[in-house]
């Protein structure tokens, strides 16, 4: 994993402190998507001394040389991971809460409305609506 992030930064560029290797082996070895601040939290429970302000430098110097994505839900939160390509999210009615997709459902599908229409497809955008497992377990109370 450590060779892994090793590789990362040297490809972008970038040198290697221990915020950004910190940052990357949380996102890149636990393959999640994360907010600012639950990375902040997550690194202060691992007993790192960042503040949520170095937190967010180091996610903007790290999505700048593409080695992070982020995803905005709603123009309030926004998620970082490690992968290219972009994510689509589950919103649930209930509380709010935002699930992102590991993959875009749409790929295929696109490539299909290419070939039958001759269109060429440069972008797409929907949203998923409905209740989370949780919210599923209190409406059926
Ligand atoms: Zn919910
Ligand atoms: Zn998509």
């Amino acid at each position: 994993m450590k060779e892994k992030i090793d590789v990362l930064l040297q490809n972008a560029g970038l040198k290697r402190t221990r915020q950004r290797e910190w940052i990357l082996s949380l996102l890149v070895e636990g393959d999640v998507h994360l907010t600012a601040e639950q990375i902040y939290s997550a690194l202060k429970a691992k007993g790192q001394p960042f503040g949520l302000a170095t937190v967010y430098r180091t996610l903007a110097a790290l999505e700048q040389s593409g080695i992070l994505s982020k995803t905005e839900v709603d123009g309030r939160q926004s998620y970082y991971y490690a992968e290219g390509g972009h994510r689509h999210q589950l919103l649930c009615t209930g509380c709010g809460k935002v699930i992102l997709l590991r993959e875009c459902p749409a790929e295929q599908f696109l490539r299909a409305v290419e070939a039958e229409y001759g269109f060429a497809v440069t972008g797409h955008s929907f949203e998923i609506i409905g209740l989370c497992p949780d919210c599923r377990k209190k409406e059926e109370k």
